[in-house]
């Protein structure tokens, strides 16, 4: 029988749930129109004051928060306690546009490892085990984040932080690393390691992958699965509602749980901002219910996805989340055509010629778009033959435009010749906006 880390409010009835996030709701909103001028200003502009929230039915009345928002108030103007409550700060990696920081207080680093220890336990990660968190240490939250939900635990952290693979590999053979946390493209990037190394990976005792941090698909799972013999389990979160751990699957990896006590999602339409029909895709939305040092209100991911409240098999009530299509500010259009750098990686991980790795080029040429992935085939496919090779190409560019809706040009490189990331993978160059920015 799977272990919960904290039943009480994993499988709380639908109900209670929204009494508790109703009650939390108003307190959190309390707390910020007194203590946060920015979210004051914003309210009273709205002219709504805390007794507008009477429960968590009301929250389509507040106002929305975006990233820039708090580019605009870098570096502290969104705390809502004094400096010298906050015990922590972080900053996003900055995957797209300059660092956000954010702070937290005891309390909110406490909040942290709880969420991050119930992902972990429904992983099947007990006290018993030794974890090896390869995800980066330091302003970026993976690292810490995964870290202080492994003590609280109570299991063993083995605290490599990313990079020096060799001793990674090393490490992990010789400690005995049951879990392993970190992308699914450093995880890839190890397995390809590990094969190169010679171990026989039956000398690993790996069982368990936590991973996140950047989109990533089902045929990904099935890859990692097969290449490093272990179960793969989606672990979700921001920086700006505190780091990995907002969510995690449970057993039956049919969906992540959110842990909606602490982070209230919504799902809204991304051009009008409504609230979507139950199921249905959009952009997810999170208001803290509980944070002190930087809450956050209708926090505007730009992730797309959906929201699932059926009662799990697991037994959790917790609200699942589908997997993440893509960033809205990922997506390319090219040629008028949405394209996510996910769709790329599922048709690669679907044709047994190619490595799952790519990158994507794109830029302007008389006025027409121009859409090059580089990807790298397997050694064994290589041929002198120039008509085998033409119609390999021929065979991926056309399934790409099946699966994407416009045709690539594609371009065959060495194997190992596209970089391999070490924490959040760069997949995509887009040449055509060099000149407006
Ligand atoms: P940055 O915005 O600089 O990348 P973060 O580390 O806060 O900094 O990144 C959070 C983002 O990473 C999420 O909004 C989401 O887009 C992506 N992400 C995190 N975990 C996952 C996951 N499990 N699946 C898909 N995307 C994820
Ligand atoms: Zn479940």
């Amino acid at each position: 029988m799977a272990m919960i880390w904290n039943e009480m409010v994993e499988c709380m009835s639908r109900d209670e749930m929204r009494k508790l996030q109703s009650y939390r709701l108003k307190n959190v909103v309390e707390h910020v129109y007194h203590n946060s001028p920015f979210y004051r200003k914003k309210m009273q502009e709205m002219d709504l004051s805390p007794n507008d929230i009477q429960s968590i039915d009301d929250i389509a009345k507040l106002p929305f928060t975006v990233k820039q928002d708090l580019r605009d108030n870098y570096p502290f103007g969104l705390m809502a306690v004094p400096m010298s409550e906050i015990v922590r700060l972080h900053a996003s990696s900055g995957t797209t546009g300059k660092p956000i920081v954010v702070g937290y207080t005891r309390k909110d680093l406490s909040t942290w490892a709880e969420v991050v220890a119930r992902c972990l336990t429904a992983y099947g990660i007990t006290k018993h085990d030794m974890v090896q968190v390869s995800y980066g240490y330091g302003l970026f939250t993976g690292g810490l984040g995964a870290h202080s939900g492994i003590e609280n635990i109570g299991g063993t952290v083995i605290p490599m932080s990313s990079g020096n693979t060799q001793k990674q590999i090393q490490l992990m053979h010789d400690f005995g690393a049951k879990a392993l946390a970190c992308t699914p493209s450093y995880a890839l990037y190890l397995a390809e390691t590990i094969r190169e190394s010679g171990i026989p990976l039956e000398e690993f005792q790996l069982r368990i992958g936590v991973f996140g941090a950047e989109p990533w698909t089902e045929n990904m799972r099935k890859e990692l699965e097969e290449k490093l013999n272990i179960k793969a389990y989606d672990i979700y979160g921001l920086t700006e509602i505190s780091g990995p751990g907002v969510g995690g699957e449970c057993e039956c990896q049919n969906g992540t749980h959110l842990w909606e006590d602490h982070f209230f999602p919504e799902i809204v339409d991304p051009e009008t901002l409504q609230p979507v029909e139950p199921g249905q895709q959009g952009e997810l939305v999170f208001t803290t219910l509980t944070k002190e040092g930087m809450p956050m209100i209708r926090y505007r991911t730009r992730d797309l996805t959906t929201l699932n409240y059926e009662k799990c098999a697991c037994g959790r009530t917790a609200v699942r989340m589908g997997r993440i299509l893509g960033r809205s500010d990922d997506m390319l259009i090219i040629r008028g055509v949405n394209v996510f750098p996910s769709q790329v990686e599922s048709v690669l991980l679907e044709m047994p010629e190619f490595e799952p790795h790519y990158f994507i080029t794109v830029d302007r040429v008389n006025n027409t778009d121009t859409f090059q992935i580089q990807v790298e085939l397997r050694q064994e496919y290589y041929s002198d033959e120039m008509n085998k090779m033409l119609s390999l190409k021929k065979k991926i560019a056309s399934r790409m435009q099946n699966v994407i809706g416009i045709q690539p040009e594609i371009k065959i490189v060495e194997p190992r010749s596209i970089e391999r990331s070490q924490g959040k993978a760069k997949h995509v160059q887009d040449n055509r906006n060099l000149f407006n920015k």
